[in-house]
C-alpha cells in the first residue's frame, strides 16, 4: 500500500489545448483552469516570464528550464494567433513524448496553450512560415507541500518495486486478499481500466502492469510457451497507443530477461526441459518483439539464443525459425538492426561449418572409438584401424553377437552386421561402409543450401 502510495497524480506529464481567443490581455483569466494534472488540492499561479517572438527559421534545442522562482513546478506558453506553420513543441519524459503543434493559433484564430512539468526536457522545431507569438510563465505552487517540490511523475520504479511486492504476497499461503479503494466515484459500466480517472487510473495501470509483469517473469517449463503466446497476442493488438506499446516493450524485457535466468539455471537433464519446442517459443518471442520493433530485447534474445546453442541449435531452432519467419523479414522496418545481425551470425557460423565439404574414405580405415573394450569389442576395433580389410567374420555365441550389434548401433559405425546361420555358434559378418561419409555429406549440401538462403535474406533485408 506505501509503495502504491507512491502514485500520487496522473501520469501525464504534458497538457496542451486551444481556446477561442475572447479579448486580448484576458489571456491568462481565460486559462483559468491550468490543466496541469497536478490534482485539485494544490493551487498554482503563473507569473508571466518573457514575451516570445520566433520568426521564420527559430528554434530551441532540447533543453530543460532551470528553477527561475521559488517551488517553481511547470512551464506555461500561451501562443497568440498568428498565421504560421511548423514549430511543433516537443516535450520529453522518461521516455515517453508529447508534441504540440499550437493548431489553433497557427491558424490565426485561436489561442494555444501548453504546459509541463519543469523538469522536462523540452524543444521547438524549427518555424517554417511566419511569427509565433508565446507568453512564458512559470508556473508556481503556491501551498507548499512540505519541502518536498513537485517533478513530473515517474512511476516505473514504482513498477518494479510493486511487482517484487506481488511475487512475494503470491508466495505467502497466508495472504489475504487486498482492495485498494478508488478516488472517484464510477458507474458499473465506467468500471473499466480505459475509463477511470486521474489517480485512480494510474494506479490501477502500475497494478496491471506489475501484475502482468509477474506472471511473465514466472519462466517455468509449463508457463513458457504460454507466456510467449500472451506476450505475442498483446503485442500484436494493433493500436498506436504509446503508453501500451511502452508496457508491451517493459514485457519483452521481463520475459528475456527471466527466460536468460532459466535457462542458466536449468541442467540439461530434465527431460521436461529436453522436451520444450524452442523453436516454437522462439518463433513468438521474435514475432512478439517484431511486432512493436522492440529492439533491444530483441538483440538480447537473439544474442542469448547464439550463445546457448545446446539448447538453441543452428538448424532445429536458429535457421527453423528464420526460414518460418521470412515472409515476415520482409516487411522489415529499415532501421531494424536486429534481424540483420542474426542473419549475418547464423551465415557466419554455416560458413564456418563449410569451409571444407566432407572426404570421401581412400581406403578402409574407419572411426574406431568404440565406448566398450572387451574382448570382442577390441578385436572390432582393430578390424576398424585396418587399411585394407573390408569385412570380419566373427563366429560368436547369441549373447556376444548382440553385444556388438548395440555397440556397433549406438557407436555409429561405419558397419553393416549380417548373422550367417550354418555351423553353431553363428557367424557374425561385419562389412565396412561409408555410411558417415554419406551423414556428413547430406549435412554439408544441407548448410549449403541454407547458406545460399540466408545470404540472399541478408540481400533483401540490406537493399531497403
Ligand atoms: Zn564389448
Amino acid at each position: 500500500m506505501q509503495a502504491l502510495a507512491e502514485v500520487d497524480r496522473p501520469s501525464d506529464f504534458c497538457t496542451s489545448g486551444d481556446l477561442p481567443l475572447t479579448m486580448p490581455g484576458l489571456v491568462v483569466e481565460g486559462l483559468g483552469t491550468l490543466h496541469l494534472p497536478l490534482g485539485e488540492s494544490c493551487k498554482l499561479t503563473a507569473h508571466l516570464y518573457k514575451l516570445l517572438v520566433y520568426e521564420t527559421g527559430s528554434f530551441f534545442l532540447p533543453h530543460r528550464d532551470g528553477e527561475k522562482l521559488d517551488r517553481m513546478v511547470a512551464t506555461l506558453v500561451v501562443v497568440l494567433p498568428s498565421v504560421h506553420e511548423g514549430g511543433a513543441l516537443i516535450v520529453s519524459h522518461d521516455g515517453h513524448q508529447h508534441e504540440v503543434t499550437f493548431s489553433g493559433a497557427a491558424s490565426g484564430y485561436e489561442l494555444s496553450y501548453a504546459a509541463f512539468y519543469a523538469d522536462c526536457q523540452h524543444e521547438v522545431k524549427p518555424l517554417e512560415s511566419g511569427y509565433r507569438l508565446c507568453l512564458t510563465y512559470n508556473v508556481t505552487l503556491a501551498k507548499s507541500r512540505g519541502k518536498k517540490g513537485i517533478t513530473a511523475p515517474s512511476y516505473e520504479s514504482v513498477v518494479g518495486k510493486i511487482s517484487a511486492l506481488m511475487t512475494s504476497w503470491r508466495n505467502n499461503p497466508d495472504s489475504q486478499k487486498l482492495a485498494i479503494l478508488l478516488d472517484h466515484r464510477y458507474t458499473r459500466d465506467g468500471l473499466s481500466l480505459g475509463a477511470l480517472k486521474g489517480v485512480d487510473r494510474s494506479q490501477a495501470e502500475v497494478l496491471f502492469e506489475a501484475d502482468l509483469l509477474v506472471m511473465i517473469a514466472a519462466a517455468k517449463v509449463g508457463t513458457l510457451i504460454r507466456n510467449a503466446e500472451l506476450l505475442r497476442l498483446l503485442c500484436r493488438t494493433r493500436d498506436k497507443n504509446a503508453e501500451r506499446l511502452e508496457l508491451c516493450a517493459r514485457l519483452c524485457e521481463g520475459y528475456v530477461e527471466a527466460l536468460v535466468t532459466f535457462d542458466s539455471q536449468q541442467g540439461d537433464d530434465d527431460w521436461k526441459i529436453q522436451q520444450l519446442d524452442r523453436a516454437a517459443l522462439l518463433t513468438l518471442l521474435v514475432e512478439a518483439m517484431l511486432s512493436i520493433e522492440a529492439q533491444s530485447p530483441l538483440t538480447r534474445l537473439i544474442d542469448h539464443a547464439l550463445n546457448h546453442r545446446n539448447s538453441y541449435k543452428l538448424n532445429d531452432v536458429h535457421l527453423a525459425v528464420i526460414f518460418t519467419l521470412e515472409p515476415r523479414f520482409e516487411k522489415l522496418a529499415a532501421y531494424n538492426e536486429a534481424v540483420p545481425y542474426w542473419l549475418a551470425a547464423c551465415r557466419q557460423l554455416l560458413q564456418e561449418r563449410t569451409t571444407k565439404p566432407p572426404k570421401k574414405p581412400t581406403d578402409y580405415r574407419r572411426v574406431d572409438k568404440l565406448s566398450c573394450t572387451c574382448v570382442d569389442c577390441r578385436v572390432l576395433c582393430q578390424f576398424l584401424m585396418n587399411l585394407e580389410q573390408r569385412e570380419i567374420r566373427m563366429r560368436l555365441n547369441k549373447e556376444r553377437r548382440r553385444h556388438l550389434h548395440d555397440v556397433i548401433s549406438s557407436d555409429r559405425c561405419d558397419l553393416t552386421h549380417v548373422t550367417e546361420r550354418s555351423g553353431r555358434p553363428y557367424t557374425l559378418v561385419c562389412t565396412k561402409t561409408t555410411a558417415s561419409y554419406g551423414r556428413a555429406s547430406n549435412i554439408y549440401e544441407r548448410d549449403l543450401k541454407s547458406l545460399a538462403r540466408i545470404m540472399d535474406m541478408e540481400k533483401r533485408v540490406l537493399a531497403k
